[in-house]
């Protein structure tokens, strides 16, 4: 039985240039044309492939005007699901975009699920499960290297890697078939020395996907920051120092940065998660407030503590309290204020805290920003970080396939080392073989792929 053809709203809600309704299926052209006029008199059907069309979209039950539109089909295998997909232009806007949507569906199509797009695109074949997930990541990439890492994985870095992984294991599984099938010939020898060379190449593969694990997290989902120091050293300054724009608010009484503040900041492609709320930038709250253990949880909860001082007046209690929290975290601290004489006793400081993460600068006049940045990513990247061509894993479920491959591979290694017979490291080998396809989306669950594109968005 053929698909039913679905239809959803493409563009973001809201006032816009355009909105983009999105049919896909069977009869996403008929639907389309018994609502469409041209003013030659043209019919989507009898037009040109992926050729634009102007003309108006009428209500066939009282033949009123819509709205001005221009349309396109693309008649499948050549499409995004593979299937016949119809794009109507439309004025952005919620009013005409939800109209047409709704005249479509009174006319046999039915309201897409999210990400039912490319769920299609999935099940027909044109983009294996990295792929698809890929749309996604895409779509939500806060920063540039994410959707660099995005984009490399759309065009199948990920699938291709694990597709030769996958043709290896294949090649040891014949290995094995050919000795079970001719015992007598006695080739068990040199099968496990080959055996043995090619799961290490396995194993090697999954381990160097499994290295970009921490450095695809941090590009996924930032660094969770946090900005401490007591009222007025100049955290709200040195926040809208760093964004280059006037998020936060600054004021001279301690105290009153009320905004609860999320944001993210991008140092090199590093996205900074800066968590912020009121009362927690103001750490004498966060200690009194929230109790020393939960303020300790929270620092430690954090990848990256941001310690501001005041290098314009001498280190207070307050002051040597926060020295204590941040003691054994990645901390960076900040004498501020540089541009003031100064007064702090910074070999006293130092008593507590690295050299080398002691910084000074003035947020503001942004000096000193730049040593800081560098240092930032130095961090948290070894050598230098090469989105566009290194294959970084920034997906949790790819991040646990891997692990489980990696288990599956290492007890078939061992296996080959005793020299067991052979079927029991066949075992081993399918398994891995297995967890790998679920990546790509060749050996997945129906539950699990529902699940996966219900995270997207409709109209995707
Ligand atoms: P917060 O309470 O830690 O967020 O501190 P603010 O960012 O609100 O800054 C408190 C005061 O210090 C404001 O008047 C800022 O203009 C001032 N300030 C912040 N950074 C600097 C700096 O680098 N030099 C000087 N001279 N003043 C600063």
């Amino acid at each position: 039985m053929a698909e039913a053809t679905i239809a959803a709203i493409a563009t973001a809600p809201g006032e816009a240039g355009i909105g983009i309704i999105r049919l896909s299926g069977e009869k996403s052209i008929a639907i389309a044309d018994s609502l469409f006029k041209n003013p030659a008199g043209k019919s989507l059907e009898n037009g040109e492939d992926r050729k634009l069309y102007y003309g108006h979209i009428y209500d066939p039950k009282t033949d009123q005007m819509v709205d001005e539109i221009l349309i396109v089909k693309m008649l499948g295998p050549r499409s995004y699901t593979t299937e016949n997909v119809v794009e109507i232009h439309c004025h952005g806007g919620m009013i005409p975009v939800r109209r047409i949507l709704q005249l479509t569906l009174e006319q046999g199509a039915i309201l897409a699920e999210p990400g039912e797009f490319t769920k299609r695109a999935f099940l027909n074949g044109r983009l294996d499960l990295s792929q698809a997930e890929a749309v996604m990541d895409l779509i939500s990439a806060k920063t540039e290297a994410v959707y660099d890492v995005s984009l490399n994985q759309l065009n199948g870095q990920i699938s291709s890697a694990i597709k030769e992984l996958r043709e290896l294991l294949l090649r040891m599984i014949a290995h094995i078939q050919v000795s079970i099938d001719y015992p007598e010939d006695d080739i068990e020898e040199v099968t496990f020395g080959e055996l043995k060379k090619e799961g290490l190449e396995v194993l090697d593969g999954i381990d160097s996907l499994l290295s970009s694990v921490d450095t695809g997290k941090i590009l996924r989902d930032g660094l969770k920051t946090i900005i401490l120091g007591k009222p007025n050293v100049g955290k709200s300054s040195l926040m809208n120092a760093v964004l280059r724009e006037n998020r936060a608010i600054v004021t001279d009484i301690p105290g009153t940065t009320r905004d609860i503040i999320e944001e993210y900041v991008n140092i090199h492609g590093i996205p900074l998660k800066i968590v912020d709320t009121a009362g927690i930038r103001d750490t004498e709250d966060l200690v009194e407030k929230m109790g020393v253990d939960r303020a300790k949880d929270l620092v430690n909860s954090a990848d990256l503590i941001i310690a501001v001082f005041d290098q314009s007046s001498s280190l207070t209690d307050e002051d040597y309290e926060i020295l204590n929290l941040i003691k054994e975290k990645s901390s960076i601290v900040l004498l501020n204020k540089t541009d003031l004489p100064s007064v702090l006793d910074r070999a006293e400081l130092e008593k507590s805290v690295n050299h080398d993460m002691v910084f000074e600068i003035s947020a503001l006049n942004k000096t000193g920003l730049d040593r800081l940045e560098n240092t930032l990513k130095d961090m948290f990247f070894e050598g230098d970080l090469n989105v566009q061509n290194d294959t970084i894993i920034t997906n949790v479920r790819h991040k646990e396939q891997l692990r489980n491959a990696k288990e599956r591979i290492e007890e078939a290694l061992q296996t080959i080392e005793m020299q067991m017979p052979v079927d029991c490291i066949e075992v081993d080998l399918k398994a891995c073989w297995d967890h790998l396809g679920e990546i790509s989306g060749e050996t997945l669950k129906e539950d699990i792929i529902d699940r996966i594109f219900s995270e997207f968005c409709v109209g995707k």
